[in-house]
């Protein structure tokens, strides 16, 4: 099996590779060029040197590129994890997310299609598409409300996936995934941003978290069992779409109160609005404060995922609770700041 991954350097790209290369795949990965190389989570997982990871030039922005590296690679898998993946930096720099995330995966499908190598193409669609939901919880069949140029860019993406496996026969999927966090997020996102921020609060570094809304709530599950769910999702017999999920929601106020009790300080919320606090119920210390300036122009209220159809057709469940999750990710961010 050779599988062209996308995103290589990102979060699911590098946990993606090491799952494939322990299955035994020759994995090619995508890499754009950028001013300084970004390999720290392939040295963290201890695979960018593996002989069978091979590095590859692809922008995705580019048709050429793509085309390209589908005629060099000529994999028999191609997973499209590559995006501007942030959704408040979506909201400053619109047009290109729109070129990073949506119109990319039709130069990908276009590629397929003109160069007529025969893979399989994932699709890595998001639960932002959900955005302003119109049922919980959401499934393959709930209808799209996305509150982003990050949502609808992938929704873009999503729907041409779909196209494509009903105009040209393609073994075409898209998996709908629910967040997924892990030691290797991006620190700008939140979980990563609390967990980071904790570890530098127990080390002295930092006095205090600045968060927007409190009450946002997510389905959050571990990055390495959903990069298996992307490679049963092209495992299974037909391609279809399917939803990723824990089944399970929490508040980032939830997250927070989780991420301190890993280090043994019982966080308690007092005041309301812009003026809630967080401290610390022993030394009365404030640690989180809130900051405006991180909400979002249009917020996403209430995610969760309903993953039945992935363990009924696929296997597939969340193996990882959000309690070892965050274990996990505080663990390896206070290592990091010792
Ligand atoms: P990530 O850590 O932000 O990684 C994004 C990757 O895309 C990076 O390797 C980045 O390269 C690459 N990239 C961006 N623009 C590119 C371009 N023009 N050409 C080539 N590569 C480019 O994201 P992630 O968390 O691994 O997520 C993987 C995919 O799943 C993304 O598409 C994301 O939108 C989607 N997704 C993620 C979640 C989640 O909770 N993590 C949930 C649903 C869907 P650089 O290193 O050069 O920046």
């Amino acid at each position: 099996m050779k599988a062209l991954i996308t995103g290589l350097t990102g979060q699911d790209g590098a946990y993606l590779a090491k799952n494939l290369l322990e299955k035994g795949y020759k994995v090619f990965g995508g890499v754009r060029r950028i001013s300084t190389p970004n390999f720290w989570r392939l040295e963290e997982l201890k695979i960018l040197n593996h002989p069978n990871l091979k590095i590859i030039d692809l922008d995705i922005t580019d048709l050429s590129s793509c085309i390209r590296a589908l005629n060099d690679c000529k994999p028999t898998e191609l997973y499209n994890l590559a995006a501007q993946s942030f959704v408040a930096a979506s909201f400053k720099q619109p047009l290109q997310t729109i070129e990073a995330s949506g119109t990319s995966a039709i130069n990908l499908l276009e590629s397929i299609r003109i160069t007529g190598v025969n893979c399989k193409f994932y699709q890595a669609s998001t639960s932002e598409m959900f955005g302003s939901v119109v049922e919980v919880p959401q499934n393959e069949d709930t209808p799209f409300y996305p509150r982003s140029p990050y949502g609808f860019a992938k929704l873009m993406a999503h729907w041409g996936t779909i196209n494509y496996r009903e105009s040209y026969d393609f073994f075409a999927s898209s998996g709908i995934l629910f967040n997924h966090e892990s030691p290797l997020r991006g620190i700008e996102f939140i979980t990563r941003k609390i967990t980071d921020g904790v570890a530098k609060i127990i080390k002295g570094k930092n006095d205090c978290l600045e968060i927007g809304n409190l009450d946002a709530k997510r389905d959050w599950g571990d990055a390495e069992d959903y990069v298996e769910g992307m490679r049963l999702i092209l495992s299974a017999e037909k391609s279809d779409t399917f939803v990723l999920a824990t089944g399970e929601t929490h508040s980032i106020r939830d997250f927070l109160v989780k991420a301190f009790s890993c280090v043994d300080i019982k966080l308690v919320f007092e005041g309301t609005d812009l003026n809630e606090i967080g401290i610390d119920k022993k030394t009365n210390k404030t640690l989180v404060k809130i900051n405006p300036k991180f909400y979002r122009p249009a917020e996403v209220d209430l995610l969760i995922g309903d993953p039945s159809k992935a363990k009924n057709v696929l296997g597939w469940k969340a193996i990882t609770n959000i309690d070892k999750l965050v274990q996990k990710m505080i663990n390896a961010d206070l290592k990091r700041q010792s």
